[in-house]
């Protein structure tokens, strides 16, 4: 009795910082172009010139783009003063150190960066991030001060054997353990089925829902139904122009993970104004 009085009393954070009530769309969404290992630093900048003025107009979604990591400071600093915020694509969970390879959110911050994502499939399949190393990671970011999209997603071999939920429970439960009501304030959570990841296979929006609600219940279930409700769940796997307006259309889909059409400033700025209701 007395841990949900605290919580609710502490909830005010979360929806001031997330949410908007008063837009048509309960949260405000949240739109992000992954660029992955895409675009050298003269290719980046020319991208958010392009962009920048494509979606200035646009007051009723937040824009991140994440070049890579050489790309940052010059994309930083093209965006300055514009509606498009700076996020990087992954981070490590230490200050400095004898990491050789590694980036922390020091340096991120340092670069100009307000944003990370954390957990890309991609660093899951390809270089073995695992449950309890992501969480460490996405600990780390928050308490330094970033905000971060935390990657979830089942694979197709999951969802054909009926064990998508429990994917799906495992990576929200592990991920995103030890976190606390006002770091929720600072997290959005980014459903990507990997099978939809740079296929051109998109969810459908039916599919997309289901997922995303299934993931906003586990966040009920797990912290508190308030946190739950205020959380952005951005969909990732495949968005084009001509899939993005149904999708957003979806009561719990709150957003984007955009990778293959955030490398070209007008598809990116279609999903942008389609996502924006704009
Ligand atoms: C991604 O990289 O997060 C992604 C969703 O890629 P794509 O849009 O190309 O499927």
């Amino acid at each position: 009795m007395l841990k949900s009085v605290f919580f609710w009393i502490g909830f005010s954070i979360p929806l001031t910082t997330t949410g908007n009530l008063g837009m048509s769309h309960a949260r405000t969404p949240l739109i992000a172009g992954n660029w992955k290992m895409y675009k050298k630093i003269g290719e980046g900048v020319d991208l958010v010139r392009q962009l920048t003025p494509q979606v200035a107009g646009v007051s009723k979604a937040e824009i991140v783009v994440c070049p890579t990591f050489t790309a940052l400071q010059a994309v930083g600093q093209a965006v300055q003063g514009t509606n498009i915020a700076l996020g990087a694509q992954n981070c490590y969970l230490k200050a400095e150190g004898a990491f050789t390879g590694e980036i922390s959110p020091q340096m991120l911050l340092d670069a100009g960066c307000t944003w990370t994502i954390i957990g890309h499939s991609e660093r899951r399949q390809i270089f073995h991030e695992n449950d309890k190393l992501l969480n460490q990671k996405l600990r780390f970011a928050l308490e330094s001060g970033l905000k971060v999209m935390f990657c979830i997603g089942e694979t197709l071999e999951e969802r054909e054997n009926g064990n998508m939920d429990d994917i799906l429970e495992r990576q929200v439960h592990e991920g995103l353990s030890g976190l606390n009501e006002a770091d929720f304030g600072r997290l959005a959570i980014a459903y990507e089925p990997v099978w939809a990841i740079g296929t051109g296979v998109t969810a459908t929006p039916e599919q997309a829902e289901d997922a995303h609600a299934f993931v906003r219940g586990l966040i009920g279930e797990h912290f508190h139904q308030a946190i739950a409700e205020a959380l952005r769940i951005q969909y990732g796997g495949s968005v084009k122009p001509d899939n993005a307006a149904e999708l957003i259309a979806k009561q719990n889909v709150d957003g984007f993970l955009v990778g293959g059409a955030s490398l070209k400033a007008d598809s990116f700025a279609a999903i942008v104004k389609a996502g924006a209701g704009q």
